[in-house]
């Protein structure tokens, strides 16, 4: 038997990301650190994350795409072994290996599109 473990947003606290991940960043000590949030906090994240960088003077880029994919796919990977009988789990570790895949070709997309 398997519990399942949800993943909360770390910013609202209420919603499960296990399956739902995006990558933002937040400084950690003047460093800026991936953490993962939901949906609707992924462009507040950002913006928060862009204001502190100008506040500590460091330059700020988006996350190139693929390295969101990276990241989003060891997020997956990892509640794949905490709960390896979630399909929303495998459902999404598929997807984004996917979009690897074809991230070469692919344009400018937005990780949420
Ligand atoms: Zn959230």
């Amino acid at each position: 038997m398997t519990d399942v473990r949800i993943t909360r947003c770390p910013r609202c606290l209420a919603e499960d990301i296990s399956a739902d991940a995006h990558p933002s960043r937040r400084l950690v000590g003047g460093m800026p650190a991936t953490f993962f949030v939901c949906r609707e906090c992924f462009r507040p994240a950002e913006l928060e994350f862009q204001i502190s960088c100008e506040g500590a003077n460091i330059p700020y880029a988006r996350l190139p795409i693929r390295e969101s994919l990276r990241l989003l796919r060891g997020f997956y990977l990892d509640r794949q072994r905490d709960t390896p009988d979630d399909p929303r789990v495998t459902a999404a570790l598929s997807e984004v290996e996917r979009r690897l895949l074809i991230g070469p070709v692919e344009r400018a997309s937005r990780l949420d599109a």
